[in-house]
């Protein structure tokens, strides 16, 4: 079973502001303004977004790929592309 979670809280490393951000499910995000103190955060090398890096969840795509890796049986792939 794999549910998908689009909200995912974004921490800056800078200041510590913390802000519930709803993710995009089919495009990555790779630049993130901080609105605590205005920092540009972008995704630490092997990552591909700010929410893998910076956020309590990671993005859709990653989701969906971890459920699919750590799932026992073969499952339906959503249609993403
Ligand atoms: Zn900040």
């Amino acid at each position: 079973m794999s549910i998908i979670l689009t909200q995912s809280m974004i921490t800056c490393p800078a200041c510590g502001f913390a802000k519930n951000e709803t993710m995009p499910s089919d495009a990555c995000r790779i630049i993130y303004r901080c609105e605590g103190c205005g920092a540009r955060l972008q995704p630490a090398a092997g990552d591909c977004c700010v929410f893998c890096t910076y956020g309590s969840m990671p993005c859709p795509p990653i989701q969906i790929e971890r459920s699919e890796r750590t799932s026992p049986e073969p499952q339906p792939a959503p249609a993403l592309e």
